[in-house]
């Protein structure tokens, strides 16, 4: 076959190529599937930085194409540090929240005012959340399962299951207007074994993201370079400078492998190709509770 030929025959072929890669690169260029509303998605927790160290990454990847993300923390976090606390711990974490929220991309952080270390599903605590997922018309709510090593976090898992279904009875919290369907609820990823293990059922490549999320958590430096080392025992391996704090916390959430079970969900929703390209990603567990979640509303979470 002569040059010439050659050309002629790989032509259409390349211009097909083209035309897919073009149609491919469009939406993700603009970051949403063409005609398809962005998502409203809430994720609360019990305390500035869980969000963060959960799924900062896929709230960094979703804001970065085009969905509105907020982040609500239930307590204050006035009890995380072993120096300082209260009110002026409360302001402290108040503003590296904020800091968290401009380094992730995302629409906003609200942190309420309940006290850390002492939340309880109160039906005033029920109520507030209630008024959050009305307020920002959620689509997807991402919340914590109730099982888990902190009072509060198992106890804002049980506060945000309390509202899935409630969020749509106009007679209940009659100061919002009731959502007019239920949305998606979403657990966001934990290592507890009882009474089941995790489930990884929407898993986000946040490969290209973790720069983000670490520059985050860097926002929290009352927690990862002050409260948290305290409590394991680390304090001392904490460097001085800004940056070399910084290069820390990135080599320790950098070196953290995807689990077993982690792998086969990648590998399940992206295929094993693309999946073995992914380093860093974080999971989701679909609720029993709320609406069951389309394969559209899913691709868009995996920014497909
Ligand atoms: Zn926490």
């Amino acid at each position: 076959m002569s040059h010439v030929q050659l050309w002629r025959h790989r032509a259409p072929q390349e211009s097909l190529y083209l035309w897919l890669f073009l149609w491919l690169m469009v939406p993700s260029v603009v970051g949403q599937q063409p005609n398809v509303p962005p998502l409203r998605i809430i994720a609360i927790f019990a305390h500035p930085d869980d969000g963060e160290a959960k799924m900062g990454g896929a709230a960094a990847m979703w804001a970065a194409s085009g969905h509105h993300v907020k982040f609500v923390s239930l307590t204050n976090g006035d009890a995380g540090h072993h120096e300082m606390g209260g009110g002026p711990l409360a302001s402290r974490r108040r503003m590296e929240a904020q800091e968290a929220a401009r380094r992730l991309g995302i629409e906003a952080y609200t942190v309420l005012d309940y006290p850390d270390a002492q939340l309880v599903p109160t039906l005033e605590a029920r109520h507030d959340v209630i008024r959050e997922i009305r307020a920002w018309q959620a689509d997807i709510v991402i919340g914590l399962r109730n099982n888990d090593y902190h009072p509060d976090h198992r106890n804002a898992g049980q506060l945000v299951m309390d509202a899935a279904y409630l969020v749509v009875v106009p007679n209940v919290v009659t100061d919002v207007p009731p959502l007019a369907q239920n949305p998606v609820f979403l657990y966001m990823q934990d290592g507890f074994q009882r009474p089941y293990p995790f489930q990884h059922d929407i898993v986000v490549d946040v490969t290209a993201h973790l720069d983000q999320k670490v520059d985050a958590l860097d926002a929290h430096a009352s927690q990862f370079y002050e409260w948290l080392p305290w409590v394991d025992g680390n304090l001392q391996d904490i460097p001085a400078s800004a940056q070399a704090r910084r290069a820390y916390l990135d080599e320790r959430w950098r070196s953290r492998t995807l689990s077993a079970s982690q792998r086969a969900a990648l590998e399940r929703l992206y295929g094993s190709d693309t999946a073995q390209a992914v380093v860093h990603a974080e999971s989701f567990e679909i609720a029993e509770y709320g609406r069951r979640p389309s394969q559209q509303l899913i691709n868009q979470l995996l920014g497909r």
